[in-house]
């Protein structure tokens, strides 16, 4: 079997047939190493001086800003501190982010690359809706090398919710004219959620470490093993 890897280029002018908005973590890759977390940690760390950890935080599906509070609260800071350190944190988390991300292009979950590659040529428009901070979540698709198929993204940051960053997602997409189907894929229960809060078709693959009962508890509309086995009429 061989792939072709003719780059594929949106081109202006041509309205999209539809929407497909991807999870980052779990989704598209896994297994990333420490240095997500370890950009957290430092992020606090820089800004504000106290030491702290991910440890024992259900991380998955949760929103950077969110695991950060967590982690600032345990560390005994006062919401002020919270809410007014939190920007010169994400900074200095992606910073640090940037300077040691890793290659992840053997990170990527079954057929991530084939996938996108043939979701671009039906003319889905693809965007990212993650608890990533904005330069985190770019840099690890591009050390992944598939940043090149999104055409924007809803990070962490932008919203309190992941919810709310459908919403946003859902919002830039209208302006740039996608019509037709829009549907979110996802590794955790937070994803689904996100995207029933906003009318949208959810699709949730079993790649990250989302059990399959908590999975099913909150009934997507698809519920698959891995990438592989997405078709083109799910997505309509
Ligand atoms: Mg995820």
């Amino acid at each position: 079997l061989t792939i072709r890897r003719r780059p594929i280029r949106y081109h202006a002018g041509v309205t999209p047939h539809g929407l497909v908005l991807f999870d980052i973590d779990g989704t598209l890759v896994r297994r990333a190493g420490p240095h997500h977390r370890q950009a957290l940690v430092e992020g606090i760390r820089k800004i504000t001086g106290l030491e702290t950890s991910t440890d024992g935080i259900p991380v998955q599906g949760m929103l950077d800003p969110d695991i950060l509070r967590i982690m600032l609260r345990r560390a005994g800071a006062s919401l002020p501190l919270c809410r007014t350190a939190m920007p010169e944190i994400f900074r200095a988390a992606e910073r640090y982010y940037l300077r040691v991300c890793p290659p992840l292009h053997e990170k990527h979950c079954p057929a991530v690359a084939e996938t996108l590659e043939r979701l671009r040529r039906r003319g889905m428009l693809l965007a990212l809706v993650t608890g990533n901070l904005t330069r985190i979540g770019w840099r690890k698709l591009e050390r992944a090398g598939i940043r090149e198929h999104f055409v924007f993204g809803a990070f962490g940051e932008m919203a309190r919710t992941r919810g709310g960053l459908v919403r946003l997602a859902l919002g830039e997409a209208r302006r740039r004219g996608v019509r037709g189907p829009r549907a979110l894929i996802g590794d955790a229960p937070a994803d689904i959620l996100a995207a029933r809060q906003n009318g949208i078709r959810s699709i949730a693959v079993r790649t990250g470490i989302s059990g399959l009962e908590e999975l099913v508890a909150e009934r997507p509309d698809f519920l698959l093993p891995d990438l592989r086995h997405l078709r083109l009429r799910m997505l309509a």
